[in-house]
């Protein structure tokens, strides 16, 4: 029998000034960016948590504890890598993963194809299996008033072995 695990991610991170603003590893021209340890990549951080909830791993504070200045700027990027190699480890692989944004602005729409690319490469599997897509919340709550963005994501994996 087919085993197919599902997973959930989600994370939000503040928007300040002085900051790059990358998302889905695309660095995207900005009058802010999002605060953190990492790059801030909300949206690829959604998507680690998706995946490694999916294949029992725990979540990305317990894989990369923002405690750890190895992880001090890293790109976000680079930990999703080191995530689909661990999926590959423990016998899992991706099937799909649908991710969205949640930001007020600036208009995503043009870095879409890009950041799914992205996340796409760095697991290592077809850009057809990963989509993103990206929503403003009509202005409402922290991300309509620009103090941050969110981001959801769910992710299916198949065990290939136990
Ligand atoms: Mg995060």
């Amino acid at each position: 029998m087919t085993d197919l695990r599902i997973g959930h991610g989600y994370d939000v991170h503040r928007l300040a000034g002085g900051r790059k603003l990358i998302l889905g590893g695309v660095e995207i021209p900005w009058e802010k960016g999002l605060l953190g340890h990492s790059d801030a990549d909300v949206l690829v951080h959604a998507v680690m948590d998706a995946l490694a909830g999916a294949a029992r791993l725990g979540d990305i504070g317990k894989l990369f504890p923002d405690t750890d200045p190895a992880y001090q700027g890293i790109s976000s990027l680079k930990l999703l890598g080191e995530v689909g190699r661990l999926l590959g480890e423990t016998g899992f692989a991706v099937v799909n993963i649908d991710a969205a944004l949640l930001a007020q602005a600036p208009k995503v729409a043009p870095y879409k194809a890009q950041m799914a690319e992205n996340i796409a490469a760095a697991l290592g599997i077809e850009a057809e299996r990963v989509n993103v897509k990206a929503t403003t919340e009509e202005g409402l709550g922290f991300t309509g008033d620009g103090s941050g963005m969110a981001a959801h994501a769910v992710a299916l994996v198949e065990r290939l072995s136990a």
